[in-house]
């Protein structure tokens, strides 16, 4: 049996990896993998072909663009690329896996509208404003001005959040997981 689309998307500082990492780890049962994006940027530290991203050249990521392998792909900046290639997720659905996309938002819209009733989209809300500016602040990884920047950026964001199926607030991360949890079995042991 073909397995389905689990589609995460969130403004930043939302808590959305932590979620979606927990529920790989804990939860095997569920039967998940993560899609892999296609990327122009060059691999950092560690980072593998296939295992983070498939690396491409732009001319590469270009090609496949003409070729019309992306599900959905995005110039971030002159050059460098972003995208779901097709062939990747129709493999991992036919062979039974349950694909979750952890996507920026615009990305997450793009699968959800391919894949329709076989994607389901949550989007990972922070509880406010106010309280995403503490969060970032007490991270201390970015200056004022950069948090400034990001909370902006989120509160554009959070406009988007009607277009997704479920919205999960994750005010309590306990119950972000567990309401998480419910929408996923749902969905996936739905007819
Ligand atoms: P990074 O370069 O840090 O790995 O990723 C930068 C951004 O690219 C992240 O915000 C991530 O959500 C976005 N991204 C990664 N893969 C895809 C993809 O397949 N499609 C789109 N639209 N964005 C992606």
């Amino acid at each position: 049996m073909n397995g389905k689309c689990l589609i995460f998307s969130a403004p930043s500082g939302s808590g959305k990896s932590t979620i979606v990492q927990w529920l790989t780890k804990e939860h095997p049962e569920l039967n998940l993998v993560f899609s892999i994006s296609a990327t122009s940027r060059p691999p950092r530290g560690t980072e593998q072909h296939g295992v983070e991203y498939f690396f491409l050249s732009p001319e590469e990521f270009k090609a496949k663009i003409e070729a019309d392998e992306f599900l959905e792909y995005e110039e971030v900046y002159t050059d460098r690329y972003y995208g779901t290639l097709k062939s990747q997720v129709e493999e991992q659905l036919k062979s039974g896996k349950n694909v979750i996309f952890d996507i920026d938002i615009k990305g997450g819209i793009n699968v959800k509208k391919f894949y329709g009733e076989h994607a389901l989209a949550l989007f990972i809300q922070p509880p406010s404003v106010d309280e995403l500016r503490k969060r970032l602040v007490g991270r201390a990884t970015d200056s004022p001005e950069q948090i400034e920047e990001r909370l902006a950026k989120a509160e554009y964001e959070m406009s988007f959040a009607p277009q997704f199926d479920r919205i999960i607030v994750n005010d309590d991360l306990d119950t972000a997981k567990a309401e998480t949890l419910k929408a996923i079995s749902n969905f996936l042991n739905a007819e």
